[in-house]
């Protein structure tokens, strides 16, 4: 699955961490995908196509987000 990614966007990965959650936020974009588990807060860097092949659906996008916007 090819996709743009932009940090604090919450994607779903196809399988589940141990903690159970399916979802994770971009914490970093660049060659390598740093996203965090919105459960338990375990941060894991990914390769951009490893990232592609686990994710399985953008849940939210955090540049759309009223909460993600920058502060003065
Ligand atoms: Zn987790």
């Amino acid at each position: 699955m090819v996709m743009e990614v932009h940090l604090n966007d919450v994607v779903q990965l196809r399988k589940k961490h141990p903690c159970g959650s399916y979802e994770w936020r971009i914490m970093r974009v660049g060659a390598d995908i740093g996203i965090q588990c919105l459960k338990c807060g375990r941060r894991v860097l990914l390769s951009r196509r490893i990232f592609e092949k686990r994710v399985k659906a953008l849940v939210s996008q955090g540049r759309v987000s009223p909460y993600a916007g920058h502060r003065p």
